[in-house]
């Protein structure tokens, strides 16, 4: 008798982060937005049910932190709720908030452990910030809010966004990292949202996408990251995340992302010790290796590049 040989299985990689983007809606309305996000933004059409379901569903896979993503998150209503819902399950959550307006009710959602917060800054000075965001008075209150999170030890991390000539962006990175984050990322505008008038393509992408990271949006629509919005292969409102992932759909899209040859630097190259005064002793762009994990050490040289 001839034993029947079991068919290949592949199994799929577990994202480590899975991005919610839970609204469209923003008080801000930043030229380069990837979400092409603002007032006038839609929660779309998940709700607060169907984000505790893909939290679960996210939990069950093994992905370990929950990113609340918009637009601007703390506008969508049920926000807090998803990050108790998160930190119940056993995830770590992350806030990717502008910072414009922080209630007491969000400082306290904010401080609680396993959550931290990611915000977007765009310049040392007042004016070329407000010239990113469009909207005046942006910067003061951001930075105040950067600088209350700090003294309230809530962990934060910054991504800069060059978008304009003039930015000062680079003297950016020097004080946020002289106000006490470490972890402070520069990168341009990518082709993607109101970056672009053509057609996004995979090119725009870090390379990441889909392998460390997965984004749900308002719609339920499941892209490999929110920048790779433009990919939409499944909804999670059709399938299920695990069958999603496990699927040819998933992969095939997957595949067209090439994948990073430089891991880390400015403008995509090497980060070299000249860097530092960018990249700074945790320097990432956009999450470099390993894993996307933001730690990027002396440790890490081999992932990291030989010039690190
Ligand atoms: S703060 Fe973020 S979501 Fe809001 S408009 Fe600016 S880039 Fe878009």
């Amino acid at each position: 008798m001839t034993a029947l040989l079991e068919p290949p299985t592949t199994k799929p990689l577990v994202p480590h982060v899975i991005e919610l983007e839970i609204t469209g809606e923003c008080q801000l309305v930043c030229e380069h937005c990837f979400a092409d996000s603002g007032p006038a933004g839609t929660h779309g059409v998940m709700t607060q049910a169907d984000w505790f379901g893909v939290i679960d569903q996210a939990t069950e896979i093994g992905i370990a932190t929950v990113q609340l993503i918009g637009g601007e998150p703390t506008t969508f209503p049920g926000w807090a709720g998803l990050v108790d819902h998160a930190l119940s399950r056993g995830r770590k959550v992350e806030i990717f908030s502008n910072l414009y307006h922080v209630s007491a009710k969000g400082w306290a959602v904010f401080e609680h452990p396993g959550v931290s917060l990611a915000t977007s800054y765009y310049s040392v000075n007042a004016g070329e910030h407000d010239k990113v965001t469009k909207t005046i008075g942006s910067h003061e209150r951001t930075r105040a809010n950067i600088v209350e999170a700090i003294r309230r030890g809530i962990p934060i991390r910054a991504g800069i966004v060059g978008v304009h000539d003039g930015q000062l962006e680079r003297l950016a990175v020097n004080e946020l990292h002289s106000l006490g984050i470490e972890r402070v990322t520069l990168d341009y505008a990518r082709g993607v949202g109101r970056s672009t008038k053509s057609v996004p393509d995979v090119s725009a992408l870090c390379g990441n996408c889909g392998r460390g990271r997965l984004a749900i949006m308002p719609d339920g629509s499941v892209s490999p990251c929110v920048l790779g919005r433009f990919l939409k292969p499944a909804n999670v409102r059709e399938s299920s995340l695990a069958s999603i992932l496990a699927g040819p759909e998933w992969a095939a899209v997957v595949a067209t992302i090439p994948e990073r040859a430089e891991p880390c630097g400015p403008n995509g190259g090497p980060c070299s010790p000249s860097d530092q005064g960018v990249c700074g002793p945790g320097y990432t762009m956009g999450g470099c290796p390993p894993n996307d994990s933001n730690d990027c050490s002396p440790a890490n040289t081999e992932a990291c590049g030989p010039s690190y």
